[in-house]
């Protein structure tokens, strides 16, 4: 039997490579222009982590995480969120002693167990961000903004905020009794989810997607009426602030979130386009998690977007770079002279493909073009004993004689390198992501 992909995994084929690193680049500039670092924590953690933040009767925890015991018996879980493991190393490392707001970025996977469909697998990624120390609207309309613009820059348009606020501790009990005394009488239409969270977390509620639930919740109080003065006017200045940058929100009363540690204002970034799994950002503030977990009271607000559900609306758009080079040689085995040239414009930081086994000149170019090469050297024994080389524009299929040695510094001219100080969004040149990273270490040639 051929040994295939686990059931919700998929492999991220270097065809569609080009997208990520576009996604993840335009990510991390944007993100380090709003003064966010990046921080990499493990894949896994203890289990009681998630049990504890998360909360026990979230379906994340209770249903979809992956739990297992290592050799000595210790329970641990596949990160299923990232917020969780941020806070954990936010208190291990004693970060409150940082200039606050601390403010952290992450991508990478996360863990499931759900039912695999559309927009949704069980191993999946997501961009996210958290800032940590304080209570500031302008921190959650930053992350609100932050989250809007990762999708749109990349070009995903038609996106829309849904924002509501959960209320504080005073505010959301005293409107949880209101709730449940409007439930009261209605717990037996309810799903059989919903009985479950009228007793355990009875705001779940709210967003239940059943038709019953939505019927009996819809003519019962909201939060969004029953907040106390303080948290309204968060709401509304969270408000002020996204629409002075002109972004396009609703506020959504029954919106609540799935996870137990949000307080104050919270938000989803939805597509239409999507269906079923429409939310491609969410987050908001959870003031009390840091605490909860054990360290002193600290506020926080944050977000993650899922990079699949954007790679979904990106569909067949093309982030592959033509501005690669093809070496085309006529005399086989490769001459060294070949060789040093092929190893120079690749020092150089030029993307450069060859072929490493006999083919006609007619082939190779055909190749060179199939590939989206921007430009051809071609050149065989008579180049080589004149010190020349062939220099094809594959867009105009014009050519010309130049001199070797000239070469790299020809190719380095008319094709844009992406160095460090482009940020941001070099893609929209049609320059590959994975330029950037080598530029500042390139070896000048002859040194
Ligand atoms: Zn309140
Ligand atoms: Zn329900």
């Amino acid at each position: 039997m051929v040994v295939k992909t686990v059931r919700g995994t998929s492999d991220i084929l270097p065809s569609d490579v080009s997208t990520w690193q576009a996604l993840e680049l335009v990510s991390r500039n944007l993100l380090e222009a709003y003064d966010y670092r990046e921080i990499r924590t493990p894949i896994f953690e203890q289990a009681g982590l998630f049990q504890k933040s998360v909360g026990e009767c979230t379906d994340i925890v209770s249903k979809e995480m992956y739990i297992f015991s290592d050799k000595k018996g210790r329970e641990l879980a596949l990160r299923p969120e990232g917020t969780a493991s941020i806070v954990r190393s936010f208190i291990e490392h004693n970060m409150h002693t940082q200039t606050l707001p601390v403010k952290l970025y992450y991508m990478g996977p996360f863990f499931r167990y759900e039912r695999p469909q559309a927009g949704r697998t069980r191993q999946f990624h997501q961009i996210g961000a958290e800032a940590i120390g304080i209570e500031d609207v302008t921190l959650d309309a930053e992350i609100i903004d932050i989250s809007m613009q990762i999708p749109s820059k990349m070009g995903i348009k038609n996106l829309k905020v849904m924002l509501n606020s959960i209320g504080c501790k005073e505010c959301r009990s005293k409107y949880v009794k209101r709730l449940l005394g409007h439930l009261k009488n209605r717990i037996k239409k309810l799903c059989a989810d919903c009985n479950r969270r009228y007793s355990t977390n009875p705001l779940r509620i709210l967003d239940c997607k059943k038709s019953e639930c939505i019927q009996n919740v819809k003519d019962g109080p909201t939060i969004t009426e029953n907040l106390c003065a303080k948290c309204r006017n968060k709401l509304e200045t969270t408000e002020k602030h996204i629409s002075s940058l002109g972004i396009n929100y609703q506020i959504q009363p029954y919106l609540v979130r799935g996870l137990d540690y949000y307080t104050g204002v919270i938000f989803e970034i939805i597509h239409s386009q999507l269906g079923a799994q429409n939310v491609v950002a969410a987050g908001g503030r959870y003031d009390n998690l840091i605490e909860q977990m054990g360290g002193k009271p600290t506020p926080a607000v944050g977000f993650a977007a899922g990079i699949e559900r954007m790679i979904m609306l990106l569909g067949d758009r093309s982030f592959q770079s033509n501005n690669s080079v093809y070496l085309a040689y006529l005399d086989f085995p490769m001459h060294e002279k070949v060789f040093e040239l092929l190893s120079a414009l690749r020092k150089n930081g030029i993307h450069t493909k060859t072929t490493y086994q006999e083919k006609t000149l007619k082939n190779q170019l055909k190749t060179a073009a199939k590939s989206n090469c921007r430009f051809s050297l071609i050149l065989g024994t008579n180049e080589l004993s004149k010190g020349t080389v062939i220099l094809r524009d594959m867009k105009t299929s014009t050519q010309e004689e130049i001199k070797l040695d000239n070469a790299v510094a020809i190719i380095k001219k008319n094709i844009p390198l992406v160095s460090p100080e482009a940020k941001p969004s070099p893609f929209k040149v049609g320059i590959k992501a994975d330029h950037f990273v080598d530029v500042n270490k390139m070896i000048k040639p002859g040194s």
